[in-house]
């Protein structure tokens, strides 16, 4: 592991993941709040996407520091956190490597130095949400990082930002990619909070007692819609209107049983999402709960409506193409459930 840089100021906050689509909005936003940010970035040849968002954090004043969160990187990450005296460290490592961080937890703890961590989360509240495998899996591995940091009494903080602003999938396609459709909506069953929002609302947590030890819900209530509301609110941008397929719940079920990854772990989650709901079935009545939109009322979330506007200026001069019938496997059906979600 090389250290690149020395540093001296209070608030050292350490990224585990900032070249990932969710790693990269926290990075930002760490940036802009004026911490200083070191982001730990494994070695070895950068793809140029990968490049470029490097060079870009390191332009805003991130340190890069050269290193892994694997097996072998345990003593290595502790001289990091010591010899920086990293006082935040937020993993937003992606689904295949969560068990990885369990070599985290025990560099933290052995650190000492750290006073808060925000392990890779960034979806449900996985205690809660029971969905079919093999999403199943992953979650099991989130929760065992949960025990893990819960047991070596290190302070934390869980973001479950539910949805992020794209078009809801359940396909192979990385949500950065993901743009609601110009030729038909897929209807989960019966019917995405903003990448940026995301690294925002994140930053400030990071320093408030009242997140200390706390899952926090991003649940703003105007970016509630279920698939129907949001494919009218979409027709309305591109001013027609479009076929809807219904995507069964046996659809769904199929698809995650047969355990190609990461797509049947997507239509795993969607089935836990538009089928049983599970960013809505419960209530904020723990302890251990909060709630971004409460915790900063004077804080704006981008609405849906705007984040569409940029999806629209994105996909203009893109081909339409109009369907007459759906293909596939799929039924086209009058949707009449209303399932929703935190889009
Ligand atoms: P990505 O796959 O886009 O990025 C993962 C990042 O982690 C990359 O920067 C990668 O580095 C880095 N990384 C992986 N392994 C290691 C390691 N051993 N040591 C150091 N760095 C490592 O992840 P996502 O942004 O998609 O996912 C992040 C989290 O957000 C996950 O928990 C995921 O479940 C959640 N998520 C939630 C979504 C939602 O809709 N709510 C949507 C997408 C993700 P490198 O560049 O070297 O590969």
């Amino acid at each position: 592991m090389t250290v690149h840089a020395p540093v001296a100021a209070k608030g050292r906050t350490l990224i585990v993941g900032s070249t990932g689509f969710i790693g990269r909005f926290v990075a930002e936003a760490s940036l802009a709040s004026g911490r200083p940010t070191f982001l730990l970035v494994r070695p070895g040849p950068a793809s140029p996407s990968k490049a470029l968002t490097i060079a870009s954090l390191e332009d805003r004043g991130a340190i890069v520091i050269s290193g892994s969160i694997g097996d072998d990187d345990r003593d290595s990450l502790e001289k990091v956190f010591k010899e920086y005296e990293i006082e935040v460290v937020i993993s937003a490592v992606g689904g295949g490597c969560i068990l990885d961080q369990l070599i985290l937890v025990d560099a933290i703890k052995g650190a000492g130095t750290v006073k808060r961590f925000l392990p890779s989360e960034f979806g449900h509240d996985i205690d809660r949400a029971h969905p079919v495998e093999p999403g199943l899996t992953m979650y099991g591995q989130k929760r065992q990082v949960r025990r893990a940091i819960e047991a070596a009494g290190i302070p934390y903080t869980y973001i479950c930002c539910n949805s992020i602003a794209a078009w809801p999938y359940h396909d192979n396609t990385h949500p950065a990619d993901v743009l609601p459709p110009l030729d038909c909506f897929h209807i989960y069953g019966d019917g995405s909070v903003r990448g940026s929002d995301i690294g925002k609302f994140t930053i400030k947590c990071i320093d408030d007692g009242r997140t200390m030890n706390k899952s926090v819900h991003f649940q703003p209530q105007s970016n509630l819609l279920n698939m129907n509301e949001l494919a009218s609110l979409w027709e309305n941008k591109i001013g027609r209107t479009l076929p809807r397929v219904t995507i069964t719940e046996d659809h769904l079920l199929a698809a995650a049983k047969e355990m190609i990854i990461p797509e049947s772990i997507v239509a795993s989650l969607t089935h836990d999402i538009f089928i049983k709901g599970c960013q809505v079935n419960y209530s904020l009545d723990r302890d251990a709960d909060t709630e971004v939109t409460s915790l900063y009322p004077d804080a704006s979330f981008r609405s849906i409506d705007e984040c569409f506007d940029d999806f629209l200026a994105r996909v203009t001069g893109a081909p339409a193409v109009v369907v007459d019938k759906p293909n596939g496997d799929a039924t086209m059906v009058k949707p009449n459930a209303e399932t929703k979600a935190f889009a």
